[in-house]
């Protein structure tokens, strides 16, 4: 018989209900010294019950029947409490069906994160020992996924402990080895590490990884017998007995198996009890005591339930019919060998039940990985369309921002053309010398101020200016005195017109003004006023004070009508008129040529 087979079974049966037990008292942290607590409070009687249940099983379901009959009050929390302990009662006493839907019920509704852990760890050890590994494979591959958001240390010790149990039932012995360190780790310092050891135990002698030397044999079994706990310790016990089988070393065997019967016996937890028995056979029939060995095996054959399924008892089988054969019993031995076989297959086909689900489990996963990876590639060709949008977008605001430069600097540059083309209209609408209106544009502007102002029916005045023997300034002085004689006139007559009124250059040493909204009689005080302080104005020449006067015309629109032609023409009038008269002096056009000088 394969060494591979045989030691998951003998395992499954050993750890399966070592697991049992094990996540319901690896947590008794709480303190016992005042066990006899009071009903009163509930919470910690249940805790106080929880931590009895392998270390004292009799006072655990005295406390749990108590109780039960004295029902008081409870919170919803210690409600689940309960519920829970009776679950796992209920597991103890063998009803798996029953327990495991109690356990379901825990983790669906109590909502209690260390108590779904629980129920989760005896959930898994119920299936694993009904054999519905599917279940057990899949509620163990989620738990996995539970640990990186499991927080409660207690929670997480639980799953850890459950998830070494399971994938060592699956053969993935390195993985519950890792499993079984990290609860090394994680168990707080000073809290025993018996349990953590003996998974880590399990998996390495599952993994065919130990000698009887190694010394995870003796701390294990120093650690659980320091922890109180005599079931774990018999358990490692048995485990190095087994080793010593493999290694031929039978004297050893019996060595272990003499000293922890009787405790093994008071115990009375069946997997151990039979593993006892049968290794003694084992050992027997190693050192060539045939009797002795058949007498071991018939009594392990004889603890069992005939649809018992354990490979300790088909081991006891091969046993007994190599003993037979040996002895040339021809007929018992083909009896125990049709028994073995039976057994064998058995065996097998609950290994291969075990790796099929296993299996399926891990297809699942994969399964659920690979939809990951679809969903995850998904989501990288949506980040990358989405990131595709953007730039399309960006570009696309780009592109706005660019097209809104290029119209800021069309309109700039339109801007830019307008205001030179103005300002050479404008350039072009002046006079060089003087800056005021040329002939051409004061005449325009005049004709169309006089349009508006004819339809408002208001008073205008128009005058004309020429500055009386200029031409002997300009004799005298020079051209250049002659020219500051104009500026400085301009500059005089600036100073008495107001903002909307219209002053042009006509030529040469002659100017005209327009005073809008103006009428006749003020358009006669300012024409006075000019003539007055251009007699006044003066230009100095090398030190020689240039004077000079100017004749002025005046004509208003409420004689000559709006008209520009008809206007100037009185005004030219009137302006001839001061001439004649003597000049440096102003004439206002009264009505035709019927001119009255000022
Ligand atoms: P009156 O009192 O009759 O008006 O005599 P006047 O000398 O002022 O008139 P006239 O028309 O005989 O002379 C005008 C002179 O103005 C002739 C011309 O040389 C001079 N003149 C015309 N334009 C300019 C100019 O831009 N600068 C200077 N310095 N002289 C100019
Ligand atoms: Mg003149
Ligand atoms: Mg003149």
């Amino acid at each position: 018989m394969s060494r591979f087979p045989g030691r998951f079974g003998r395992w499954f049966v050993r750890a399966g209900l070592v697991g049992c037990v094990w996540a319901c008292c690896a947590w008794a942290w709480v303190p016992l010294a005042h066990a006899a607590a009071s009903i009163e409070h509930p919470g910690r009687f249940l805790d106080r019950t929880e931590a009895l249940e392998t270390k004292d099983h009799a006072r655990f379901v005295q406390r749990l029947a108590r109780i039960h009959r004295e029902n008081p009050p409870l919170s919803p929390v210690e409600r689940w409490h309960l519920r829970y302990l009776d679950a796992w009662q209920t597991m103890f006493e063998g009803d798996l069906i029953k327990s495991a839907s109690e356990f379901r019920a825990v983790i669906d509704h109590s909502g209690n994160p260390v108590l779904v852990a629980k129920a989760s760890a005896q959930l898994l050890s119920n299936l694993g020992m009904s054999r519905h590994y599917k279940q057990a494979f899949e509620l163990a591959n989620h738990l996995m996924g539970s640990l990186s958001t499991t927080t409660d240390p207690k929670a997480r010790l639980m799953l850890l402990a459950n998830l070494s149990q399971m994938l060592n039932l699956a053969g993935q012995t390195d993985l519950a080895v890792k499993y079984a360190r990290m609860m090394e780790s994680e168990i707080p310092a000073g809290q025993p590490q018996c349990h953590a050891y003996f998974f880590e135990l399990s998996a390495l002698y599952n993994g065919g990884g130990l000698t009887s030397s190694s010394r995870e044999f003796r701390r294990t079994i120093d650690s659980c017998v320091d922890a109180g706990q005599p079931l774990l310790a018999n358990a490692a016990r048995l485990t190095l007995s087994e080793q010593y089988l493999d290694e031929q070393k039978p004297l050893s065997t019996l060595d272990i198996l003499d000293r922890i019967a009787a405790s093994v016996n008071t115990i009375g937890y069946f997997p151990s009890r039979l593993s006892t028995q049968v290794q003694y056979a084992m050992a027997y029939a190693q050192l060539g005591q045939d009797d002795k060995a058949r007498k071991a095996a018939l009594a392990a054959v004889a603890m069992c339930r005939p649809d018992y399924v354990s490979d300790w008892l088909t081991m006891a089988y091969r046993l007994l019919y190599q003993v037979a054969q040996k002895k040339g019993d021809s007929a018992t031995a083909l009896r125990y060998y049709k028994l073995y076989v039976a057994h064998d297959k058995q065996q097998i086909d609950d290994v291969s039940a075990r790796a099929l689900a296993y299996a399926m489990a891990r297809q699942q996963v994969l399964a659920q990985q690979l939809d990951t990876e679809r969903l995850s590639k998904q989501n990288r060709i949506l980040r990358l369309q989405q990131a595709l949008d953007t730039k399309a977008v960006e570009n696309g605001r780009l592109f706005i921002a660019l097209l809104l430069m290029a119209l800021l600097f069309g309109g700039f540059w339109l801007l830019r053309l307008k205001r030179s083309q103005l300002r050479f209209k404008q350039l072009s609408s002046m006079d060089g010398l003087t800056g005021t209106l040329n002939h051409q544009h004061f005449m325009g502007e005049a004709d169309r101020v006089l349009q508006a102002q004819k339809k408002l029916a208001a008073e205008n005045c128009l005058m004309f200016i020429d500055l009386d023997h200029f031409k002997q300034i300009n004799d005298t002085h020079g051209h250049a005195v002659g020219d500051a004689v104009l500026k400085r006139t301009v500059a005089v007559c600036r100073e008495l017109l107001g903002p909307s009124d219209l002053f042009g250059r006509l030529g040469g040493e002659e100017f005209a003004m327009l005073l809008p909204g103006c009428p006749c009689e003020r358009g006669r005080d300012v024409a006075e006023r000019i003539r007055a302080a251009i007699e006044a104005a003066t230009v100095v020449d090398e030190e020689r004070v240039v004077t000079f006067s100017a004749s002025v015309g005046v004509a208003c629109t409420d004689v000559s009508g709006y008209e520009v032609q008809h206007l100037c023409r009185d005004t030219d009038a009137a302006l001839y008129r001061a001439k004649r008269a003597g000049r440096n002096r102003v004439v206002v056009s009264t009505a035709g040529d019927d001119l009255v000088e000022a």
